[in-house]
């Protein structure tokens, strides 16, 4: 085995990616080698790479990934779910790292509102031990921390991680506003990976009618597979007012309505297409890309509820992955994975989800 990994490196914002090599250290005990299979190109990596996320660089992008156990440290039998675990076997690591001493891990035990959240991907520089900490690398390193889960036998790696963090994200989002009910009409704004997850879990819920508003064309073709009743083309509508017209006319108010666009702007849009007393889920805008007005008096004379949900914990995670076993028969998501990039073009995978030219973008390091 070698001694080195090639990594596609994030040196400086807005720059192409590095290819270098970092050394792999030692598996000690506890720890866990993943050879990485496909790592998802996420929307906020490409915030990331355009500055708009602080960083210490250089870090190695990618928080989302699966991968096959290279070599297991000693004392590391089982997945984080009492699973046993062994080298070859397919896993999906969890990025996050909560610090487990401060009020959201300890009082609120929800380790989602952690003031001092690090993540692989994001938060860790490479020129740090363990170095492989994120998952545009042919390998990744987990200490002792971090949680992994053994992908269920009949799901495909690509099916994992068709929709990336944004599944466990939906799943937890889902969590905070208590699901939705049979027959209630749903309206997700964004039809990006968060979006489509949103679409399973509402259908799964028996919600009616579910209406995905986005683009480009493929996504909300997608959006339709997975059991959306109606999608709302948004190219060429350009100005706020006219997308919400659209949207009335087509769908009418939603008695829920789901932010899964990553822009300010759309909550001005969403909080227009509520019902009266209907609830509505904020969870794309992850990155801070500034304030956005909206209208505090539709909030009020509609008895809006208005909910905000971030990251997810490792159960959301393994709740993706049983769901998967359970249902990728007929969703069959691994054909969202409409982009397979090696190393060296991971700078134009994130031009291409930038340009939102995939439905999803993984990077396939070993791929050839
Ligand atoms: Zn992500
Ligand atoms: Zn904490």
């Amino acid at each position: 085995m070698t001694d080195k990994a090639r990594v596609a490196l994030l040196e400086q914002a807005n720059e192409p990616l590095r290819i270098r090599e970092l050394p792999i250290p030692e598996v000690k005990e506890g720890c866990v080698l993943v050879k990485t299979l496909a790592s998802g190109v996420c929307g906020t990596d490409v915030h990331c790479w355009r500055g708009q996320v602080k960083l210490p660089l250089p870090v190695i992008l990618g928080h989302e990934s699966v991968g096959t156990i290279e070599k297991l440290g000693a004392g590391r039998t089982q997945d984080s779910m009492g699973e046993p675990i062994a080298e070859g076997d397919r896993v999906f690591w969890v990025a996050g790292h909560p610090c487990n001493k401060c009020y959201g891990c300890v009082i609120l035990k929800d380790t989602t509102a952690c003031s001092n959240r690090k993540s692989y991907g994001t938060s860790y520089s490479c020129a740090d031990y363990p170095y492989l900490v994120g998952g545009y690398s042919e390998y990744v390193f987990l200490t002792g921390r971090s949680f992994l889960f053994k992908i269920p036998e009949q799901v495909p790696a690509e099916a994992a991680i068709a929709f990336g963090c944004g599944f466990p994200t939906a799943v937890k989002g889902f969590e905070v506003i208590g699901g939705v009910g049979p027959g209630k009409s749903v309206l997700i704004q964004g039809a990006g990976p968060v979006g489509l997850s949103c679409v399973v879990l509402a259908k799964l819920g028996g919600a009616h009618p579910i209406t995905v508003m986005g683009a480009p064309h493929p996504r909300l073709e997608m959006a339709r597979r997975l059991g959306a009743d109606r999608t709302i083309d948004i190219a060429g509508l350009d100005r706020p007012e006219d997308r919400v017209k659209k949207a009335r006319d087509e769908a009418g108010e939603a008695d829920l309505c789901i932010e899964a666009t990553g822009y300010p702007t759309a909550v001005a849009e969403g909080v227009e297409l509520v019902r009266p007393n209907g609830r509505y889920l904020l969870m794309g805008v992850f990155s801070d890309l500034g304030p956005a007005p909206i209208n505090p008096s539709v909030v009020v004379r509609r008895n809006l509820k208005l909910y905000g949900s971030v990251f997810w914990e490792p159960r959301h995670l393994h709740e993706v992955l049983r769901l998967l076993a359970l249902c990728n028969d007929r969703l069959k998501l691994e054909d969202a994975v409409s982009a397979r990039y090696a190393l060296e073009d991971a700078t134009q995978a994130l031009h291409d989800v930038e340009a939102l030219k995939c439905v999803k973008a993984v990077i396939a390091p070993h791929a050839h």
